[in-house]
């Protein structure tokens, strides 16, 4: 395919967080694209087959599993993004450790995490879109609850919904065809997530979840996104 020929020519593996990533990178635009779960692989295809039509930079984890290798130890890279989160991710999946490697890994995290932002994080006023996948144990009605307004014409597909961190996108996301959720107000226990860090930063950010799968639906969904937000 020609598309996916043209995008080569730009991609690269870099590291981030101690997490190798392939970025593309296509032309000028204040669009990024992340997937960041490995196991995620239509997020992945998704990604790839938006960026053949689609100035911006995107950014792949190259893992194959969720969890990743950081500092010696496993960490959901979805829960990195502040100290507290990682902290949790790195107790939950590293049932061996002391205080000392714990502390170890944090402090390095503290120093890399900056560095990351800032080559990920879109210019001011940008959009950050990450794609991920879920399964029968998370739907749109898990967020309900921590959101601040939702929106729900497809409420018999709760798989599939975009999750916003500022309310002029969700107000645009809210009046199209799709389920939508707005998180503009970091509340609750921080869990690490870019989207929390995005909320509290004001920056524009979206999460497209779609089932497992389901890449044409996630293309769709992307691109009608594309066409909606400016
Ligand atoms: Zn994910």
């Amino acid at each position: 395919m020609a598309g996916i020929a043209s995008i080569q020519h730009n991609l690269e593996v870099v590291l981030l967080n101690g997490i190798e990533f392939r970025h593309w990178r296509n032309g000028e635009s204040a669009r990024r694209f992340l997937r960041i779960h490995g196991n995620e692989e239509t997020a992945h295809e998704a990604l790839v087959r938006v960026l053949e039509s689609q100035n911006g930079e995107g950014w792949s984890v190259t893992s194959k599993t969720r969890m990743v290798e950081v500092a010696g130890g496993k960490i959901d890279p979805n829960r990195m993004w502040s100290r507290v989160g990682a902290e949790k991710s790195l107790r939950a999946n590293n049932a061996g450790w002391g205080a000392a490697e714990l502390k170890k890994a944090l402090d390095w995290l503290d120093g890399e995490r900056p560095k990351a932002l800032e080559a990920m994080l879109p210019p001011k006023g940008g959009l950050m879109i990450a794609l991920h996948n879920n399964g029968p144990g998370y739907s749109v009605e898990t967020e309900q609850p921590i959101s601040q307004a939702v929106s729900l014409p497809r409420a018999g597909e709760p798989h599939e919904f975009f999750l916003a961190t500022v309310r002029s996108d969700y107000e645009i996301l809210a009046a199209g065809p799709y389920n939508a959720v707005l998180q503009s107000e970091a509340g609750g226990d921080d869990d690490g997530s870019l989207s929390r860090l995005c909320a509290a930063r004001g920056v524009r950010y979206v999460n497209l979840e779609v089932a497992h799968g389901k890449v044409e639906t996630q293309v769709e969904m992307v691109r009608w996104l594309l066409r909606a937000l400016p």
